[in-house]
């Protein structure tokens, strides 16, 4: 199962922290969202998020 940051909320698919924040992944977390294109994307704006990348909705 994939693991999601509980700071940013960017999603996993190994490892056991967060390489930007350095906090422990969790795996309860729900909904995933792709931010493909950050400075355009609204969801991406709303969430804070300056990376592309999977994040999940609620971490
Ligand atoms: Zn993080």
């Amino acid at each position: 199962m994939d693991l999601a940051c509980p700071k940013c909320g960017r999603i996993y698919t190994e490892g056991e922290k967060c390489p930007n924040c350095g906090v422990a992944l969790t795996r309860d977390w729900s909904g995933k969202v792709a931010v493909i294109d950050p400075e355009k994307s609204k969801i991406g704006k709303e969430m804070g998020i300056n990376l592309k990348g999977i994040y999940a909705l609620k971490v």
